[in-house]
C-alpha cells in the first residue's frame, strides 16, 4: 500500500530511489528468510553496507561518520527501510545508535574516540543493560552492583532481556554504585566490553522468535575508563538515550534518523496488510463465494490498511503506541478472518501466506513490551507531552 500524498522534489526522489536501488542489492530475500529462522536481529553484510554509506548515522555530519542527511531524508531512510522489513535485521544497529548518543553527551573524550568512529564504520555493536529479574518500567531500581577499588570497578549482578548482548561488543549498563542514596541518585553508567572475564551470556528466545539474552556479571573487572557520566549520575546519563528510544524532542537533536524507536515496527502494518490482500484475492468461503466480494471481510481489511497508515504518520513517542496496538489488533484480526489456516506456521501443511499472518500475530506481543511498555509510554505521553501530573502507583 502506498498512499503517500507528498510527491518529493527531483533531488529528494533522487535519493528515495538510490535508497530503493540500495535495498534491492542488499536486503534480499535470503537476508530477511535467515532473520526469520534465527532472530539473530543483525546481518553483518547488510550493517557493512549501511556502514560504507554513512546510515548508521545517518544525521551525523561526515566528518564523525555519518552521512549528513536532512531530516527529511532521514525521514525516508528510515520510511523506506521499515518498509521492506529491515527493522528485524538492523535492531543491532537500532540499539547502538541510542547508546551512541548517550556516549556522545557524557562520555570522556578518550572514550568517545576508542568506540565512535568504530561504531560509523560498523565494527562496533552495543547492547543495552537496563532491565534485571526485579527492575523493568521502575529501570531506576536496578540492583546490579558496581562496586569502585582504586582505578577500576567490579561489576556483580544480572540483567535481563538483553537483545543483541550475542553480537555486540559493549554492553550500555544501568549499575547500583551506592545502595544507600535514593533510588535515582546511586546509580553509574559503564560502556562494559562484553569479551571481560566474568561476563557470561545465555539466550532467550521470545514468543515472536526473536533472540533476547540474559547476561551475567560475576565480579567483572572494568577500568574506569569505561564509566560513563560521574558516579552517582547514573540516571541523568541514561536518561537522553532513553528519550532517543522513545522519540521524544526533536528529530534534528536526536540525530539518528527517525527509526530510533525499537518499539514501532510500522513496517510491520504494512506487511500484515499486504498478507491479508494476498489471502483475500484467493480464499473462498465454504460455500465457494470469493472471500473479496465479502463486505465484512472488505471493511477488516481496509481497517488494517487504515491502521497500517496511521502508523505512519505518527510521530514521537505516540507511534510506538498506535504501531503496536494496530499490529496486536490487525494480527488478532486477521487470523480471526483467516480462521484455524491462519495459526498454522511457515513450515505446516495448508499454511496460509507462508505463514506470514501466524508470525506477526506472535511477534506482535512483544511490540507492546520491549523499549517500555506501552502503559509506560501512555505515562510519558501524559506527563512529558501533557503537562499532567506524575502517575502515582496506587498502594498495595
Ligand atoms: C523481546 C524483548 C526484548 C527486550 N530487550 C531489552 C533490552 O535490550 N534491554 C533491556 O534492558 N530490556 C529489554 N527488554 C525488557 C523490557 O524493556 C521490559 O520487559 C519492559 O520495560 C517491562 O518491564 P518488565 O518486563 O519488568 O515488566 P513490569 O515493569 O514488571 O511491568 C508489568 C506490567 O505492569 C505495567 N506497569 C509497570 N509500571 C507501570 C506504571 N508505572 N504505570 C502503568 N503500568 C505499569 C507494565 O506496562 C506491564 O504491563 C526487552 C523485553 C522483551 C520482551
Amino acid at each position: 500500500m502506498d498512499f503517500r500524498a507528498i510527491t518529493l522534489d527531483p533531488e529528494t526522489e533522487a535519493f528515495r530511489e538510490e535508497v530503493v536501488r540500495f535495498l534491492d542489492k542488499h536486503l534480499t530475500d535470503e537476508v530477511l528468510q535467515e532473520e526469520r529462522r534465527t532472530g539473530n536481529g543483525h546481518h553483518p553484510l547488510f550493517h557493512a553496507a549501511l556502514a560504507a554509506r554513512g546510515w548508521i548515522l545517518p544525521m551525523w555530519p561526515v566528518d564523525e561518520g555519518g552521512a549528513g542527511l536532512d531530516p527529511l531524508r532521514a525521514r525516508i531512510l528510515a520510511l523506506e527501510l521499515a518498509w521492506r522489513g529491515a527493522m528485524s535485521v538492523s535492531i543491532s544497529r537500532l540499539i547502538t545508535t541510542t547508546v551512541a548518543l548517550g556516549l556522545r553527551a557524557h562520555a570522556s573524550d578518550e572514550l568517545k574516540q576508542e568506540v565512535l568512529p568504530a561504531v560509523a564504520r560498523g565494527a562496533a555493536l552495543m547492547c543495552l543493560g537496563y532491565t534485571e529479574p526485579g527492575s523493568g518500567s521502575d529501570m531506576a531500581a536496578a540492583n546490579t552492583r558496581s562496586i569502585r577499588e582504586d582505578d577500576h570497578w567490579l561489576i556483580r549482578g544480572q540483567k535481563m532481556f538483553t537483545t543483541g548482548a550475542q553480537n555486540a561488543d559493549y554492553v550500555w549498563l544501568l549499575t547500583r554504585s551506592d545502595p544507600d542514596a535514593p533510588k535515582n541518585k546511586g546509580l553509574t553508567m559503564f560502556l562494559v566490553p562484553l569479551d571481560l572475564p566474568g561476563v557470561e551470556i545465555t539466550p532467550i528466545i521470545t514468543l515472536g522468535g526473536e533472540r533476547t539474552n540474559t547476561v551475567y556479571f560475576d565480579d567483572v573487572r572494568v577500568s574506569d575508563h569505561y564509566r560513563v557520566g560521574p558516579a552517582g549520575q547514573g540516571w541523568q546519563v541514561v536518561a537522553g538515550a532513553l528519550d532517543a528510544e522513545h522519540r521524544m524532542g526533536k528529530i534534528e537533536d536526536r540525530g539518528i534518523g527517525d527509526d530510533g524507536n525499537l518499539g514501532t515496527w510500522q513496517g510491520l502494518v504494512h506487511r500484515l496488510t499486504d498478507a491479508g490482500l494476498r489471502w483475500s484475492a484467493t480464499a473462498r468461503h465454504p460455500d465457494g463465494t470469493p472471500v473479496i466480494d465479502d463486505p465484512l471481510v472488505r471493511e477488516r481489511l481496509a481497517r488494517v490498511a487504515l491502521d497500517a497508515e496511521i502508523s505512519f504518520l505518527t510521530g514521537g513517542p505516540m507511534s510506538k503506541i498506535v504501531t503496536a496496538e494496530s499490529l496486536i489488533r490487525g494480527a488478532a484480526d486477521l487470523v480471526d478472518l483467516v480462521g484455524p489456516a491462519g495459526t498454522l506456521s511457515a513450515d505446516a501443511d495448508g499454511a496460509v501466506c507462508d505463514g506470514e499472518i501466524e508470525f506477526l500475530h506472535r511477534f506482535a506481543q512483544g511490540t507492546a513490551i520491549y523499549g517500555g511498555s506501552i502503559e509506560v509510554f501512555h505515562n510519558l505521553l501524559a506527563e512529558r507531552m501533557l503537562g499532567l501530573p506524575r502517575a502515582r502507583m496506587r498502594p498495595a
